[in-house]
């Protein structure tokens, strides 16, 4: 009796606490299994930001870059993306090092996805276009078509019954006007920006939050045939090696290059300052190109380690909320757990013994297990990308055998690192590799030869 309480039948309802992908991915799903099953349910987002306002305060804060894996799996599902939401298409990366680049190119000539740069929101503050220019806004109302429901006010709590037979209460409003409506199950789908995660935890299930980071980002408005002429449709991602950065990134989006920073510590403005006034970066921008007085920019949070326990009854968290890849693919990682929650509740149930079973464990085994090597995969880069004699030597003689087994095999690692387009066994696998490992210690053994002469050389100097 109790187990069938706790399935989704015919008048479910389900309450989703945020509009950003992974609610609607969820709702998407769901929709398409209940189809399946031959069920009505009732589905109602509650979401708020209002996607149609310029700048962060109608934007979910990223790159947004979506990957070529991801964006196959949409095409698959009928979610197309129209060529308003899409600002550039991306042919590939240039990858920066502090003193030598290298253009990568897609290993997989013949897959067919394409990697897209778009908006979360409606573009930039300050930007005059007419169209609206969001993704997740297009995501919405793609759901929104297949009749779902959208409430653009805050969820503020949420009570979970003390029968776990009973609907979940949520209570939502905007202002001081707040009201309440009951769930079958409750979907939280909030990211990692929002307070909600703070009151989740304090429900006092076993719910930890993600640990997160705060990045920067900066969108820069330029003359399109500068970007065009410059980034030749390239992302440009740099590993300057230099304190605080881990990563950096410059996505060109037709009139406007969206800058965005990861570094070992919450970062602020005056780091962007910094790192747009490196030498390495400057190339890539006009040669009298000043910091405007006024642009876009935001300091949002991205994931470290997963959160735990991100379940019970009658509730289960997706998207960043729950567990994403670690600084890869997070809209990826939005759409694999919402799908991953949709078949539990749909097929298994509702109950926490069943998102445990078949939410969970199926994720962390997915994404979570993957992020304990990548952490480990990414301190290893960190410190190789530091040594500038090294990388220099080593991307010079890649570069000079171009089309030999070696080149293709480093642009394979190298485009899997930027792109997460493979898992990170699979990344330290190619890292691995015995042929491709002796291959390098000539180079290696003659760069540091080399780099050993040079400081004895310039020490000499010095006295
Ligand atoms: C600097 C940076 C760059 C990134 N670049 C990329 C990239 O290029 N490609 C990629 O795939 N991923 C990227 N990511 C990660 C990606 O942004 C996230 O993984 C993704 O947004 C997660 O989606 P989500 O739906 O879980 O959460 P979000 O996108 O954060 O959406 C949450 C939604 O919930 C709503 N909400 C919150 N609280 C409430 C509430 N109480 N009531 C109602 N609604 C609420 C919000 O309004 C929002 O719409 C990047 C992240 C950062 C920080």
């Amino acid at each position: 009796m109790t187990e069938n309480r706790l399935r989704l039948t015919n008048n479910s309802k389900i309450a989703i606490i945020g509009g950003g992908p992974a609610g609607s991915f969820f709702a998407s799903d769901a929709i398409r299994e209940a189809k399946r099953l031959g069920i009505d349910i009732k589905i109602t987002i509650f979401n708020s930001k209002d996607f149609s306002q310029r700048g962060p305060i109608g934007c979910n804060m990223s790159a947004a870059v979506i990957a070529g894996t991801l964006h196959a799996k949409l095409t698959r599902d009928g979610i197309i993306l129209p060529e308003s939401i899409i600002r550039q298409e991306i042919k590939g990366y240039y990858f920066h090092t502090e003193e030598h680049g290298i253009e990568l190119y897609k290993p997989d000539q013949t897959s067919k996805s394409s990697i897209m740069a778009v908006y979360r929101g409606n573009g930039p503050l300050y930007s005059t276009h007419t169209k609206s220019h969001s993704f997740d806004d297009f995501l919405l109302q793609h759901v929104i078509k297949q009749g779902v429901t959208v409430i653009s006010e805050s969820v503020i709590e949420i009570n979970l019954p003390s029968n776990r037979n009973d609907p979940v209460t949520v209570i939502y409003g905007k202002g001081g006007q707040h009201n309440s409506m009951e769930a079958d199950l409750v979907v939280g789908a909030f990211g990692i920006n929002s307070n909600m995660a703070s009151k989740i935890e304090h429900l006092g299930f076993g719910y930890t939050p993600p640990k997160t980071i705060r990045t920067c980002q900066m969108e820069i408005p330029l003359d399109p045939a500068f970007i065009k002429s410059s980034f030749q449709d390239n992302i440009q991602v740099f590993a300057l090696g230099i304190e605080p950065f881990r990563f950096a990134s410059m996505v060109p989006k037709d009139n406007y290059v969206t800058v965005s920073l990861v570094g070992s510590r919450d970062l602020t403005s005056n780091d962007l300052i910094d790192f747009l006034n490196h030498p390495t970066v400057r190339k890539n921008l006009p040669h009298n190109w000043e910091m405007p007085e006024k642009f876009c920019m935001c300091l949002p949070k991205i994931v470290l380690l997963h959160a735990k326990n991100p379940f019970t009854d009658r509730l289960v968290l997706v998207g960043d909320t729950s567990i994403s890849r670690i600084f890869k693919n997070g809209l990826e990682s939005a759409y694999i757990t919402s799908q991953l929650a949709v078949r539990a509740s749909f097929e298994y149930g509702i109950s926490k013994e069943n998102f445990a079973r078949h939410y969970y464990k199926p994720a962390r085994k997915l994404l979570a297990m993957d992020n304990k090597l990548g952490a480990v995969i990414l301190a290893i880069s960190d410190f190789v990308t530091r040594q500038n004699w090294l990388v220099k030597a080593r991307l010079s003689y890649v570069e000079d055998k171009r089309g030999s087994w070696i080149a293709n095999h480093l642009n394979a690692l190298l485009w899997n690192m930027v792109t997460g387009d493979a898992p990170y066994h699979t990344i330290l696998i190619q890292a691995l590799n015995p042929l491709f490992q002796m291959k390098l210690i000539p180079v290696t053994l003659k760069a540091l030869v080399t780099d050993i002469i040079k400081r004895l050389f310039s020490q000499n100097y010095s006295k």
